[in-house]
């Protein structure tokens, strides 16, 4: 099928598309731009198009008035994500990152609600050898932003150990075929041999053309019931179906997304929705096809309706599957039953097939080692002796996966002697969080998340103490602003930021990932936020059914409608 070009669309393209078109297949001036050393910035171009390649140029916003005050630039530095599917690392690639966060980011790191490493505080001079570091561990930024497939993120949950190898492979084996073709990124970053300019896209980039996709593209499989990659958030989802305990193939979801524009009712949260059944070794196929019709048929004029989510509410499911097919050139079986019961992270230790597996609790994912508390020190020295891989959970946890007898003492050892934390002594609250990281680091923040939330917990642990709530597990989520990194639409408590200390508080989100939640309170701070929550919180510690999630409750007591579409999210 050709690709269409920027002359077939209708309506004036975005921006967005008119860089592309002209940057030669997110070449631009990326590495004359770095090259430069008058200025720790790069030009505006250049920054989208860097996003492509796995980096953002940021500044401090801790400092930013203060340097205006002073004549300076802002303290300019760039935030690099490394490609890492379903979030497996070894323990060599651990210490890569350890090392480079500590020589040339700001000394932490941040497991990403993707399932994946994001480093911050990089200089415009490092950014070169921090990259040629990354890709000697065989690691690589290509696609880790940018409007092309992101990280493929997969199930962490390590019970079914040989299932979730299966699925592993076959996610990363996606995640491959998936990548843009370009060279662009070896010979910015890794030094390789310009190759000679083409204009034929299909030569080129075959799959996604010249333009490549009208927004970013999210994909993730899980393995029921564990729903923690949250696949109804994912443009593209692949439910795995077992049978016997073996892998029979792949429900397939399209349409999930979570951003949205505060104020604008055009822009939602969405499900994704089940549209067929495909075997295993059709995965790559359907994948490729899905994508290429959010190729052809996405929104290219504005990017605020530009995801696949509303390609699919515009064109309709059955269209959608019936393209699909015709694609295919054969049809997807119809789906098959399957059930999730939650979205999170069980913590601790777990044996299976004869290894084991320690999930610890990383309060939104940042790895630092805090006043009293060693955590990536102690990490640091886990990835010394351990033999089995790193898993970094979509819940921005960390799995030290695949630990033999022999070692787990050694691990238990190091656990102990660094307090690490599986989570206990925490409340279940705080144990199911997840915060963006937002201020300071990140452009579109309006309102903290990462730095806040966990000071905001400790408070309502209060309320959820004196109700006896402590052990309870609510799903708690804040982001910064509606982007939504940290997926807060489907938290049973969800907040996204305003303005400086505002938030819009949002409830209802279903226990399992598979409702929405709904607007309950609109640009409150701190002290409303908890008087709001205590009598909600009391009526259901005296009034919740049996087994009742914190999230149902709230509808059934009427508090929220029940939003099981982004159609409704705002009526
Ligand atoms: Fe930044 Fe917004 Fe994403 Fe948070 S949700 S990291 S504030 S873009």
């Amino acid at each position: 099928m050709k690709i269409k070009e920027l002359t077939d669309i209708e309506g004036t393209p975005s921006e967005m598309e008119v860089i592309k078109d002209r940057t030669n297949y997110l070449r631009g001036n990326i590495e004359e731009s770095f090259a430069e050393r008058l200025t720790a910035s790069i030009p505006d171009e250049d920054t989208k198009l860097l996003k492509f390649h796995g980096s953002y140029m940021q500044d401090d916003r801790d400092i930013r008035n203060e340097r205006a005050q002073q004549k300076l630039e802002p303290a300019y530095q760039f935030m690099i994500r490394v490609r890492l599917p379903a979030g497996v690392a070894t323990p060599h690639q651990w210490l890569t990152m350890d090392n480079l966060a500590n020589t040339h980011g700001n000394g932490t790191l941040k497991l990403t609600t993707r399932q994946t490493f994001q480093m911050h505080g990089i200089l415009k001079w490092n950014m070169k050898s921090t990259i040629q570091e990354m890709n000697h561990a065989l690691m690589d930024t290509i696609a880790a932003c940018g409007d092309v497939n992101r990280n493929v993120m997969s199930t962490s949950n390590p019970y079914q150990s040989d299932v979730h190898g299966e699925v592993y492979d076959i996610s990363r084996e996606l995640s491959e075929h998936l990548l843009p073709k370009t060279r662009a990124y070896h010979e910015i970053w890794l030094d390789e041999e310009k190759v000679v300019d083409s204009n034929e896209a299909e030569e080129v980039e075959p799959m996604y053309g010249r333009y490549y996709l009208p927004r970013k593209f999210k994909i993730g499989f899980a393995i029921p019931p564990a729903n923690d990659v949250d696949i109804y958030s994912q443009d593209l989802g692949f439910i795995a179906i077992l049978e016997g305990g073996k892998l029979q193939g792949f429900n397939v979801t399209v349409g999930g997304g979570m951003g949205m524009t505060h104020g604008d009712a055009n822009t939602y949260p969405q499900l994704a929705r089940v549209i067929g059944f495909c075997p295993p070794d059709k995965v790559n196929e359907v994948g490729e096809k899905i994508l290429t019709i959010q190729r052809d048929y996405g929104n290219r004029t504005d990017r605020k309706n530009a995801r696949f989510k509303y390609t699919v509410d515009r064109l309709g499911l059955d269209w959608i599957r019936n393209e699909l097919n015709t694609r295919l050139g054969w049809e997807i079986e119809e789906e098959r039953p399957f059930q999730f019961d939650r979205n999170g992270d069980r913590y601790g230790w777990i044996e299976s097939d004869g290894k084991w597996h320690l999930t610890l609790f990383i309060e939104n994912g940042r790895v630092k080692d805090f006043d009293g508390y060693p955590l990536m020190t102690g990490l640091r020295e886990i990835a010394h002796v351990h033999t089995g891989e790193f898993r970094l959970t979509a819940n921005q946890n960390l799995i030290i996966s695949n630990v033999t007898a022999t070692n787990k003492a050694k691990i238990d050892a190091l656990v102990e002697k660094y307090g690490l934390t599986d989570g206990k002594g925490n409340s279940a609250l705080r144990q199911n969080s997840m915060a963006c990281v937002a201020l300071p680091t990140c452009g579109l923040a309006m309102a903290e998340a990462e730095r806040y939330l966990p000071v905001l917990i400790s408070k309502i642990e209060d309320t959820l103490d004196e109700a006896g709530l402590r052990d309870e597990e609510i799903i708690i989520r804040m982001s910064g602003c509606p982007n939504s990194c940290s997926r807060p639409a489907l938290g049973e408590i969800g907040f996204i930021g305003k303005a400086p200390g505002k938030y819009n508080m949002y409830l209802g989100a279903g226990f399992a990932g598979d409702r929405l939640n709904k607007m309950y309170r609109e640009n409150i701070g701190e002290e409303e936020i908890l008087a709001t929550l205590k009598p909600i919180f009391f009526q259901f510690a005296k009034e919740r059914q049996e087994n009742e999630h914190f999230g149902d409750f709230v509808i059934r007591a009427g508090y929220v409608a029940a939003v099981t579409s982004g159609l409704n999210f705002h009526s």
